[in-house]
């Protein structure tokens, strides 16, 4: 008998993706979407005068954006707990059909939500700075500082409001559908595997199967799978290129920036920060190589081909599978090392329902955290079939989780990070993890089992990031 269930419980915020409450929700949002658009319509006006605004007018516009900015912060709570819902649902089944039409209708809400406030938006980047000194003096407008401190630096990138307004409202059929579409064929996708057809996320997994022909199999029915879609997904990739390439041009007006110069920007990262990253990746390369011809040596492969990436030490058959119940004791035991709460943490993950980790036929590939967002709380999504890096993967997920929920009291502007800061706490928290699984290791074979994934991981990462840029 299983302690822990390895599926969510979300019901307490929808019984299912036909639950009638999300109509209620939907047409609740449309409300509120026009009732913001009513509070933001006076800066319309401000923003020809932004940048030269008389003093004598900062306390009555002030008293506007905290309106306006209160409203957009707490009347659509229902909303954004009906976004994770949704894509929570269509994470475990991909083919849910009343979850993938309810998709782009929320897609377009959202959209919908940035148009209505963008008049306050692109005031608050114009606006002179006295205005914003005084702004964040007022307690309930201080959880903007950092965001439109950093917004301010591209400043000379923006449109003029309409531009901006059709922008978000063209990319939703536009720019996002190509992400839409991605994710549908993804998930429709059949790999014929040794003669069986089986969805994307159940031939990953059997990339890590200790057999060898199986594991070529899993590759090559991948990839040929793929090759089917071959001539779409260039459709795609380059319509998403076309798309950055444009809008980059069309903002770049005042100042030429590289499209790059954006994506570092959205990270919160200098184009400095980030060819140092990848210049030091490239030399170090030489730890990717010497782990990979190490873990060929062992598996007695002359040379390492792309199915062995994720093969498991071969010693695995002498070790035995490991049940969802023990991971996630052996994760909190590692945790609570660090830091008592945070074992309990992974615990009261496991206990409430907040991980969903049960194979499950049209499943999406991959593993996140995701939140909700009233009341917050994390959920964590992979599949877990019992082996070492699967532990690793609900301990990394589990490090997110964690970095939400010790934030769940903070303001929600000061809760957003990008991703360059988001694999601080997860790396952080597997490897809390391996070195704890390392030192209770009693026999060679239980420390190869974790080197093996120090290795793979060291592998993987150089091979990837050596390909993408320099090859
Ligand atoms: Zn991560």
């Amino acid at each position: 008998m299983n302690k822990f269930q390895q599926t969510w419980d979300n019901s307490h915020f929808y019984s299912g993706s036909q639950d009638p409450q999300i109509i209620v929700t939907v047409e609740q949002t449309k409300l509120a979407i026009a009732h913001l658009t009513s509070l933001c319509a006076p800066f319309n006006q401000y923003i020809a005068v932004a940048e030269n605004l008389p003093e004598d007018q900062f306390v009555a516009i002030l008293n506007q954006v905290k309106l306006a900015h209160f409203h957009r912060t707490e009347k659509f709570q229902a909303f954004r707990n009906l976004q994770t819902f949704i894509s929570s649902t269509l994470s475990t089944d991909t083919l849910d059909g009343p979850a993938r039409a309810w998709k782009p209708t929320l897609q377009q809400l959202s959209a919908e939500i940035s148009q209505a406030s963008k008049a306050l938006d692109v005031f608050l980047t114009r606006v002179s700075d006295p205005f914003i000194q005084q702004l964040i003096t007022e307690p309930a407008l201080q959880e903007l500082s950092f965001a439109l401190q950093h917004a301010r630096k591209h400043q000379d990138q923006l449109l003029s409001l309409p531009e901006e307004q059709l922008l978000t409202g063209l990319s939703v059929n536009g720019l996002q559908s190509w992400g839409n579409l991605y994710t549908e064929l993804a998930g429709s996708l059949k790999c014929d595997v040794n003669g069986e057809q089986i969805g994307l996320a159940a031939a990953f997994n059997r990339l890590s199967d200790s057999d060898r022909t199986t594991r070529a199999a899993a590759w090559h029915g991948v990839r040929s799978a793929w090759e089917t879609q071959s001539g779409t997904v260039a459709a795609i990739l380059n319509a998403i290129n076309g798309w950055r390439l444009e809008e980059t041009k069309q903002r770049g007006t005042q100042r030429t920036l590289h499209y790059l110069d954006q994506s570092c920007h959205d990270s919160r990262i200098d184009r400095a920060t980030l060819t140092a990253l990848m210049d030091s990746t490239y030399a170090g390369r030489s730890i990717g190589q010497r782990a990979l011809r190490t873990m060929g040596k062992v598996l007695g492969v002359e040379t390492m081909e792309p199915w062995d990436l994720f093969a498991p030490p071969p010693v695995s058959e002498s070790v035995p599978s490991i049940s969802f119940d023990e991971a996630i004791a052996l994760i909190a035991s590692a945790f609570s090392q660090l830091t008592p709460p945070m074992g309990e943490f992974a615990i009261m993950m496991a206990e409430k329902g907040w991980i969903d980790a049960k194979p499950t036929p049209a499943r999406s590939t991959g593993a996140y955290c995701s939140s909700f967002s009233d009341p917050r709380e994390p959920r964590v999504f992979m599949t877990f079939e019992g082996s070492m890096n699967n532990v690793l993967t609900l301990a990394h997920e589990l490090g997110h989780a964690w970095h939400n929920w010790v934030m769940r009291d903070l303001p929600r502007y000061k809760t957003y990070y990008s991703m360059t800061l988001a694999e601080t706490a997860s790396i952080f928290a597997e490897t809390l993890v391996r070195d704890a699984l390392f030192a209770k290791a009693t026999t060679p074979a239980q420390q190869l089992a974790i080197a093996w994934e120090d290795g793979a991981a060291a592998a993987t990462f150089f091979a990837k990031h050596t390909r993408q840029v320099y090859l």
